[in-house]
């Protein structure tokens, strides 16, 4: 089953499990952007459109997403 995803508005987040017993929940994941949620949160982290918008990613822009901390480089080795 595919999903919107709500961060990114991917349409290709995908159903990853199902509660084993009772299918009381379900949990998503985006490839795009790497957002997980389960179905039973409420609709402001489910809802694309309730989701908060100061949240929102646009895939265009992850790229060039800074890592934060940086990854120092190496240190001279010392002998
Ligand atoms: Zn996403």
């Amino acid at each position: 089953m595919s999903a919107i995803c709500p961060r990114c508005d991917s349409a290709k987040a995908r159903r990853l499990a199902t509660a084993p017993v009772d299918g009381a929940w379900e949990i998503f994941g985006c490839p795009v952007c790497f957002f997980t949620w389960r179905s039973s949160e409420p609709d402001s982290i489910t809802d694309p459109k309730r989701y908060d918008p100061r949240f929102k990613i646009d895939p265009q822009r992850i790229d060039a997403i800074p890592i934060v901390p940086p990854v120092p480089g190496k240190r001279p080795q010392s002998s």
